[in-house]
């Protein structure tokens, strides 16, 4: 019998987090300030706990994960690793495919790995309020779920067009504790201002982050918590590529290329980062990540410092953008329309250290179904730009009988996500490739610094 599972005992949590930058051939670029100077920890201080600023900057290369969190982390890690044997056959390929499975979270995705610890480290700095945003509803149902275990009241900005798209993901978070909001809202500044603007706004991971900073940042007793994008959510998320090494030493395996979808870089560099420690050690595994065609950061975005957000409220960071300003086509895979993504994952892109390819949204979902049918279960929408991108390559595999290992990460399940399947499955989807004007325009709107 071959194995198809590959499981850890609770044990073997990892009892660290792994800092890439500790790995980096280059120092990381600095977060600037509207002056366009560096800034330093007491600017981030209105909106995040200390822990969590220091970790943002750290170098070391192995933070202690507090047990508080491990003792949460058992809920539901170690995820199991799949052998896809039965995609495999599907496909006729010679490549072995393999896959760790973040849908077992009570949220349903990788997100509570973070969201745990952020919400730990500002329940132990005496905050209990947290303000954030949430595309899909992922990260508001994490965010939700970790305030409910440490006593924090959150609220979240969700974008309005996943709000009515996605309605259990409100009811979820709502069972969780937390209060939810369509976003533009009329109840910040910033969500008014784009209402006078266009009342009809279908909302923006950008915008949405405006108005949950605006929130915290005039309020003592409330923090803001971001799902992706800053160092310490990559570092947090590092629990899963660091499982999956021992997994595979388990069965005498490593894999040849790892793909991850890619919004803000959060599962990305989670699965990643700790293979590129051995890559950085003499191993070549080649990273991937794969984002939309219809909001291609990576593949066709600008290297510039930019904005987090819309309104311009946070620091700069020198990341691959679409322009702060971008207001995302209405596609489905929610959790990856964001204009900007890590800066990490960022310079490591431009240095050539990692991969970036861009899917078609209807080459997405064929890819999940077919995923669905052979191995049962059913992928969120962002999962299935891996899941396309391995498929892809599994062909390739096939043409020129090579057996190489594949190996992704597959971010979350898409229980949620039914109506988009439905639409996909009624010939209603359709591809949009993010036009080159789009994108020669975010150049002149890109806030004015000395570029990095
Ligand atoms: C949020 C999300 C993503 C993308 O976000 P990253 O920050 O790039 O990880 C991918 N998959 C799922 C299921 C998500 O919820």
């Amino acid at each position: 019998m071959t194995q198809t599972k590959v499981l850890l005992d609770e044990s073997e949590i990892p009892t660290h987090w792994y800092n890439v930058v500790s790995d980096f051939p280059n120092p990381p670029a600095p977060p600037l300030g509207p002056d366009g100077q560096p800034i330093g920890p007491e600017a981030l201080a209105p909106l995040f706990p200390m822990a969590l600023i220091e970790q943002e900057v750290s170098v070391e290369r192995w933070i202690k994960i507090p047990e508080e969190v491990r003792e949460i982390y058992q809920m539901w890690r170690p995820s199991p690793l799949y052998r896809a044997h039965r995609l495999e056959k599907a496909l006729g390929t010679p490549a072995k495919i393999f896959y760790k499975y973040e849908g077992i979270s009570p949220a349903g995705s990788h997100k509570p790995n973070t969201a745990v610890a952020q919400a730990y480290y500002n329940r132990q700095s005496g905050i209990n309020k947290l303000t954030t945003e949430t595309g899909a509803g992922q990260w508001g149902c994490a965010l939700a779920l970790a305030g409910q275990m440490f006593g924090i009241s959150v609220r979240v900005f969700m974008v309005k067009v996943s709000y009515d798209q996605k309605p259990f993901r409100r009811s979820m978070m709502q069972t969780w504790g937390a209060d939810v909001f369509a976003s533009p809202t009329d109840i910040t500044n910033a969500g008014r201002s784009i209402l006078a603007d266009d009342p009809d706004s279908p909302g923006s991971l950008g915008i949405a982050i405006s108005e949950a900073v605006e929130e915290a940042a005039s309020r003592d007793d409330t923090n803001y918590a971001l799902g992706s994008v800053l160092n310490h959510v990559l570092l947090h998320q590092t629990v899963i590529g660091q499982e999956a090494q021992k997994q595979f030493a388990k069965i005498g395996e490593y894999p040849d290329m790892i793909f991850a979808p890619c919004g803000g870089g959060s599962n990305f560099g989670g699965v990643a980062f700790p293979f590129f420690a051995d890559n950085a050690a003499g191993k070549n595994v080649r990273l991937v990540a794969v984002e939309p065609s219809s909001c291609p950061t990576l593949t066709r975005g600008h290297y510039a410092y930019d904005f987090g957000d819309t309104l311009g409220m946070t620091p700069l960071l020198l990341q691959y953008t679409l322009g702060h300003d971008f207001i995302p086509p209405s596609i489905h895979a929610g959790g990856l329309r964001y204009h900007g993504d890590s800066a990490l994952v960022s310079q490591m892109y431009k240095e050539g250290l990692i991969e970036a390819v861009a899917v078609p949204q209807i080459a997405t979902f064929e890819a999940g179904i077919t995923f669905a049918r052979a191995e049962g279960i059913i992928p969120a929408p962002e999962s299935n730009h891996a899941i396309r991108a391995v498929i892809d390559e599994a062909l390739r595999c096939k043409e020129s009988a090579e057996e190489k290992t594949l190996f992704f990460n597959l971010s979350g399940h898409g229980h949620f996500d039914m109506a988009s399947y439905d639409m996909y499955f009624s010939g209603e989807l359709v591809d949009y490739e993010y036009p080159e004007v789009e994108i020669e325009r975010a150049l002149h709107n890109l806030p004015k610094v000395a570029a990095g």
